[in-house]
């Protein structure tokens, strides 16, 4: 099936790296939020990141203007209904997740392939829930969407072979690499990424190292770019902990509880860079470790 309009729903800090690297690989992109506030964030910091690939000399300044008009942001959910392919990306909450596809649904054309970038959530029990489970697939961002080069595709139970093949292309067509993964908790990326983050943050509540030593022995040692402690402020804390939860849950394996200091900075709001406080704070010049 040939992809040319793209619906992305949800524009925080996945759906605005969504939309942008769909507009810039030449995709007319509509996003949709519920908040105002978020559609208006999405669209500065789009325009700010593609700037920034102009000044790197990645794209061109007709480029750049190319994309930012083939891109569209929209209060209406329906207003997404004629899309070719639709990019779920809103909360990490099944029930915020399936109303959005019920309520697109009657909407929708027959041949519409509906997709989730969700981190943990069951694609074959989210595809049930639809009135095509043949023609949905998880499709699995990294963050930051522009820079990461991967995007895992999960096949739910149900999903068919053209399904996949016009998804693998489109992550051609956005000069990416796919992966393939089954659809069992957590895919590939976090399944291996989250219980080292949760490592990570249990060596910090048992007094093992403090977080700056944890960070760089990562670093260092193990020549990871960021710290685990780092990456997780990065990913959203609240976002970890929801991973580990379908983890814990879906393997019912006690290797997978959550640490509970990761669940403490989530009672306390401390979410990570978007709150500017997690395991540093960085509402100063420099991030400062909070433990
Ligand atoms: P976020 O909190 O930055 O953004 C979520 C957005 O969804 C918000 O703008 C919110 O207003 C909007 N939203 C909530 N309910 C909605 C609804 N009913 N309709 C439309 N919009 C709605 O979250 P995020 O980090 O962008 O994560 C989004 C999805 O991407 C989640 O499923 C998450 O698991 C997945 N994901 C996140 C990362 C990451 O590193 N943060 C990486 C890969 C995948």
């Amino acid at each position: 099936m040939d992809i040319r309009t793209v619906g992305v729903v949800g524009a925080g800090q996945m759906g605005n790296g969504i939309a942008h690297v769909f507009a810039l690989a030449g995709f007319e992109v509509t996003l949709h939020d519920i908040s105002e506030d978020a559609l208006s964030r999405a669209l500065a910091t789009i325009e700010k990141n593609l700037e920034r690939q102009v000044s790197r000399g990645k794209i061109t300044g007709a480029d750049k203007a190319a994309a930012v008009a083939r891109l569209h942001t929209t209060k209406t959910l329906t207003d997404l209904g004629q899309s070719d392919l639709i990019i779920e990306a809103a909360t990490e909450r099944e029930t915020v997740k399936t109303a959005i596809f019920e309520d697109l649904q009657p909407h929708l054309k027959p041949e519409t392939i509906l997709t989730s970038n969700t981190s943990s959530i069951s694609i074959t029990r989210l595809a049930s829930r639809t009135d095509r489970p043949e023609k949905f697939m998880g499709f699995h961002f990294m963050n930051p969407v522009p820079v990461m080069q991967l995007v895992e595709l999960i096949r739910g139970i149900a999903t068919d072979e053209e399904t996949f093949k016009t998804l693998h292309a489109v992550v051609e067509r956005l000069g990416k690499t796919a992966a393939s993964a089954e659809d069992f908790p957590a895919f590939i990326v976090n399944r291996i990424l989250m219980p080292m983050i949760n490592e990570a943050v249990y060596t910090l509540y048992e007094g093992v190292g403090s977080v700056k030593s944890i960070d760089e022995s990562m670093k260092l040692g193990a020549n990871h770019p960021m710290g685990p402690l780092e990456l997780a402020d990065f990913i959203g804390l609240d976002t970890c902990l929801a991973i580990m939860n379908v983890l814990h849950d879906g393997l019912a394996d006690t290797k997978y509880r959550p640490c509970p200091l990761l669940t403490k900075y989530v009672e306390a709001g401390w979410l990570g860079r978007k709150t500017q406080r997690g395991f540093y704070d960085y509402r100063g010049e420099t991030p400062v470790p909070t433990r």
